[in-house]
């Protein structure tokens, strides 16, 4: 009689507890315990992946952890973080417990370029445990003409999670640059406003929450792909723009002007250097966002502009501070890097002058950096470098921001 072995592992039945005997095929006690294990694995990670795992960071936390990386903004990161807090909140809700159901509350951020709005929404993704992606309204154009159609925006989000469905819908998603879409002007003209209007209808049923159908690829090159649907009801969504220009519209609805006096006994408490904090709804219409819009955007804050002392906090306080990065760079060719106060108060004034606010930081110490790091790393032996005034002030002549100056 032929030998009796175990189908699966090849072990000789006198070499094992039990066999259990099939039409064709053995199974010894062994492969059946390991394949017990498997399928209570598999039985795990499948709970796991439909039963989203939450680790609930209260808003102070959250904002303890932004303080780390983004100086000030005070006002944004508490409305940030409650918004991101309450959507954990949502997401955990029990339904049908009783009628009260917790709606979104989508947000929409005003302030100078370069204040933070899209690192405020960069950091604060890091420390999610939800799929995060930041689009850009730019590249948006109404279905049909050339340019991105909304549902790209889902096609990041989807490929943020993995193209597992589940977690993209309760995601949330970063679109800069909210007031490049804001209608042109009040009359329809004869071309139609293609990136304006058009896109912020398209974007409302976005906003909402409904089905979209989203290429899992994006765009329209690939035409024969298969749509996923996705269903944006969980999806926050947070809007940021600059809005240049809207503080003329708050001053004139605060009666005052942007410079100069107003006679308005009141006009004394209105801070005229942050129009911005007094932005509403009302200053959002009349410089373009339809009213459904901003209806769908409830939660309404504001940055702060930068001033000198917050640019230099920026320069020298982060975790990742600019300075920070430069003397670690250097140290990497044995060059010990300092700054200087003089240095830092150099960097920070042509930053204001240059009014690129903190982004200008980036741009100026390249400059002045740029030929020492050129330099050094084809040097032996070890080095110091001083940046101070008399250093910054020689190297930024010479770089191209001087031209800039004298244009
Ligand atoms: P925007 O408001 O135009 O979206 P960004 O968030 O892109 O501006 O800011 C540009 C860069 O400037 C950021 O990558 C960051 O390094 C720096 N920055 C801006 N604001 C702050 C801030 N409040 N704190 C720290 N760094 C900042």
């Amino acid at each position: 009689m032929a030998q009796v072995t175990c189908s699966f592992c090849g072990r000789n039945k006198k070499d094992v507890d039990l066999m259990v005997s099939g039409i064709s095929a053995h199974i010894c006690n062994f492969c059946i315990e390991q394949a017990f294990q498997i399928l209570g694995e598999e039985d795990k990670t499948k709970k796991e992946g439909k039963k989203p795992k939450f680790k609930l960071k209260k808003p102070k936390e959250l904002t303890a952890y932004l303080d780390q990386y983004v100086i000030g903004q005070q006002e944004a990161k508490k409305v940030l973080t409650v918004a991101v807090y309450n959507h954990y909140k949502r997401l955990g809700q029990k339904q049908d417990d009783d009628d009260v159901r917790i709606e979104k509350s989508n947000i929409i951020m005003v302030g100078d370029t370069g204040t933070g709005k899209t690192y405020l929404a960069k950091t604060l993704a890091k420390t999610l445990e939800v799929p995060f992606c930041i689009a850009d309204a730019t590249v948006l154009t109404e279905a049909g003409y050339v340019g991105e159609d909304v549902e790209s925006i889902l096609t990041r989000l989807l490929q943020a999670a993995d193209y597992n469905v589940e977690a993209a819908e309760r995601g949330i998603v970063y679109i800069d640059e909210l007031d490049k879409i804001a209608r042109k002007s009040d009359n329809p003209s004869i071309t139609r406003d293609v990136s304006g209007e058009g896109v912020q209808q398209a974007m409302l049923k976005l906003l909402e929450g409904t089905s979209v159908n989203v290429p899992p690829q994006g765009g329209r090159k690939h035409p024969d792909q298969k749509m996923i649907s996705v269903n944006t009801e969980n999806i926050l969504f947070i809007c940021g723009g600059a809005f240049d220009g809207i503080a003329r519209h708050i001053a004139g609805r605060l009666n005052t002007q942007p410079l100069g006096f107003s006679k308005k006994a009141n006009a004394d408490l209105i801070d005229r250097n942050n129009l911005l904090q007094y932005v509403t709804a009302q200053d959002l219409k009349a410089f373009g966002l339809i009213p459904e819009l901003i209806g769908r955007l409830p939660v309404l804050t504001h940055l702060d502009p930068l001033d000198k002392d917050s640019l230099k906090l920026i320069l020298t306080e982060p975790k990742n501070a600019l300075t920070r990065q430069y003397v670690k760079l250097l140290a990497m060719e044995n060059v010990a890097l300092t700054f200087e106060a003089s240095g830092i108060d150099f960097i920070v004034e042509k930053a204001v002058e240059f009014n690129l606010g903190a982004r200008g930081l980036r741009s100026i110490c390249e400059a002045i950096i740029t030929d020492a790091m050129y330099e050094f790393p084809s040097e032996e032996g070890e080095h110091t470098l001083v940046i101070n005034e008399e250093y910054a002030r020689t190297q930024f002549e010479k770089s191209k921001f001087k031209k800039l100056q004298v244009a």
